[in-house]
């Protein structure tokens, strides 16, 4: 089937348009730069900056996957979870085109379509499959057995997401937003065990409690207090180190979890997902750690990581090929949708 998935969650407002498992276009409108001076995403914006990119990003997408609108079999939408006013322009936009273009309509998961994207890349996904969710707002390790209708967690960060440390942390160094990108060019200079950063809930006693979930707001506490003792002493602070170090904290604490969950639970097959996926060591030290244990890994590139369209068809798709009921051209835009909750 033809699918054309579309994406508004946060800031970037993404077209995909796929057949079957094939990747046609991937158009993506991103209104970053109108946060930066902000220093974060401005909800008010961002559904402003939808509304302008929404029509413009289709025709774009179409053009480059060579077809019409009337070429489509079904539209997709993240229907949740984001923020509530740039998610209404895009369930708003696909309600209008299933309507017009007598469509069945798919309101699908963010979180779930992060995960389901690796199949443009690498074929079908393997089921069961562990995903590590990783991204500006979550950061979750997900038992997968269906990725239509059976997606499980298994743990999740107790206070920021692992992309939220990461934004704060490139703050507290001055690098800029979005933090990440920042931070993974910046290491690439420095020593990443020149710093000792904590490995949250790592300890024989959190593992007790919280063997697959994450916390990485003492680690965020502890960058600061290092940069601030630095700052005391007169001295400079080694920014590439530090920001080596810390994405090495984040990276061991995320793939220690991982395969531990994907060995406990007995699953042979980790999949990465979200905007963090797109940070180098963090694949580099996953596929490096995961082949010794035997366990598969599927990292998509990094384009496929951060927020776009392509994602939302790839459900999509996997929706309409697996014979899932449509949504009902009601379906509301839901901020807080858990994961669990895939298609509405
Ligand atoms: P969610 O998916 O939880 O709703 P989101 O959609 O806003 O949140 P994504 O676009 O999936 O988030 O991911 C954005 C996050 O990914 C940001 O926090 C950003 O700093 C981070 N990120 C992007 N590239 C990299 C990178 N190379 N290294 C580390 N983090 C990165
Ligand atoms: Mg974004
Ligand atoms: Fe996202």
């Amino acid at each position: 089937p033809l699918v054309l998935g579309i994406e508004t969650s946060c800031d970037e407002t993404g077209v995909g348009i796929v057949r079957g498992n094939t990747l046609l276009a991937d158009a993506v409108a991103s209104s970053v730069t109108e946060h930066e001076r902000f220093g974060g995403v401005v909800p008010e914006v961002a559904s402003r900056a939808h509304l302008e990119a929404m029509v413009p990003t289709i025709q774009r997408a179409c053009e480059t996957a060579g077809v019409t609108l009337k070429d489509v079999d079904a539209i997709a939408v993240t229907a949740g979870p984001g923020l509530a006013g740039a998610l209404l322009v895009g369930v708003a936009s696909a309600k209008a085109l299933a309507l017009s273009l007598d469509k069945p309509l798919y309101g699908v998961n963010h979180l779930a379509a992060h995960v389901a994207v690796d199949q443009l890349q690498h074929g079908p996904l393997p089921e069961p499959c562990l995903a590590l969710l990783v991204s500006g707002g979550h950061s979750s390790l997900l038992r997968v057995t269906d990725i239509t209708t059976g997606v499980d967690p298994l743990g999740a960060t107790i206070d920021d997401a692992a992309g939220e440390a990461f934004d704060k942390v490139a703050r507290l160094l001055g690098l800029g937003f979005p933090g990440g990108p920042a931070i993974d060019r910046t290491a690439a200079s420095g020593n990443s065990v020149a710093i000792d950063f904590p490995r949250g809930l790592t300890s024989r006693k959190d593992i007790e409690r919280h063997r697959f979930d994450f916390s990485f707001s003492g680690l965020k506490t502890a960058v600061a207090r290092w940069i601030e003792a630095r700052e005391r002493a007169g001295e400079s602070v080694p920014v590439a180190d530090v920001a080596a170090s810390f994405q090495e904290a984040v990276a061991d604490v995320l793939v220690r979890k991982a395969l531990d969950a994907a060995t406990s639970e007995g699953i042979d097959s980790i999949v990465l997902g979200g905007g963090v996926a797109a940070n180098s060591r963090l694949r580099a030290m996953l596929e490096e750690r995961a082949t010794a244990v035997g366990v598969r890994v599927r990292v998509p590139r990094p384009g496929l990581c951060t927020d776009n369209g392509a994602m939302v068809a790839a459900l999509g798709s996997e929706m309409v090929s697996r014979g899932r009921a449509p949504s009902a051209l009601d379906i509301p835009a839901d901020s807080s949708q858990p994961v669990t909750h895939v298609l509405w």
